[in-house]
């Protein structure tokens, strides 16, 4: 997004609806400008037409700035998954997609949310904290698209540097294997320059307790069982996990 200089008169309504606060009052031009580096191109400060000169400008977008935008405007869908916003179903759609089986545990690393963002150069000490643990990262999830190998979690060479407003690593694994993983994102956790939220998704075990939480708990993470169901949206349950 852009400011053009020339029809902006400073008025300074556009500013409160920018999440990433990169939108800047200069006093010597008595005009708004915008941080392009810091700015991730979800369009939130143009959809509400406060502007009253129309200087907020949608510019043409490179690649790199078109990364930024499906991953931030939750209106643009990822050519990858179809999907807008962060590309992904998410895990909360267990009950009718039966991903994450018996024994599995789906596990999802949300950085950036709400209004802090995050640059892949983030995401990648995430995917690659925990690749070499031998998770399973979601297939349908335009994160892992932008791995050029998933054996590490190495994203592609060019985008470290893109800001986007959230982005989600996704993956399966093993219970077994939970500890190790939740513990690798532990570690990484200092490194970054972002807020994460953690999510995690399994079955109920046959005795009603959540095989998740006990293991989380020991890792030093404290589990909220507050998170949200998607009971599908009319689809049937999964069978058979
Ligand atoms: S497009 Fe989004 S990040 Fe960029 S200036 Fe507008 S509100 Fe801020
Ligand atoms: S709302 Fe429009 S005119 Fe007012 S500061 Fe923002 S860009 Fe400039």
């Amino acid at each position: 997004m852009i400011i053009d200089k020339e029809t902006c008169i400073g008025c300074q309504l556009c500013q409160p609806y920018c999440p990433m606060g990169c939108i800047s009052y200069r006093e010597s031009e008595e005009k708004c400008a915008i941080d392009l580096d810091e700015c991730v191109e979800c369009g939130i400060c143009q959809r509400p037409k406060v502007c009253p000169t129309g200087a907020l400008q949608q510019q043409e977008l490179d690649e790199m700035r078109n990364l930024r935008r499906t991953f931030s405007n939750p209106l643009v869908p990822h050519k990858t998954t179809s999907v807008p916003g962060r590309g992904t179903e998410e895990m909360k759609t267990n009950d009718v997609t039966g991903r994450f089986k018996r024994g599995h545990a789906g596990v999802a690393v949300e950085l950036g949310r709400p209004g802090t963002g995050t640059r892949f150069c983030d995401v990648e000490k995430v995917a690659m904290a925990v690749a070499p643990i031998g998770v399973v990262f979601e297939p349908q999830n335009p994160v892992t698209a932008l791995m050029v190998d998933t054996a590490t979690g190495k994203m592609q060479d060019g985008i470290r540097d893109e800001k986007v407003l959230s982005a989600i690593v996704e993956f399966d694994v093993v219970i077994e294997k939970l500890e190790a993983a939740l513990t690798a994102i532990k570690n990484v956790a200092p490194q970054l320059d972002t807020v994460f939220s953690l999510d995690l998704a399994s079955r109920m075990s046959a005795d009603n307790t959540v095989p998740t939480a006990d293991i989380a708990r020991k890792v030093g993470f404290v589990p909220s069982y507050n998170g949200k169901t998607n009971v599908g949206l009319g689809r049937p349950l999964a069978k058979g996990v």
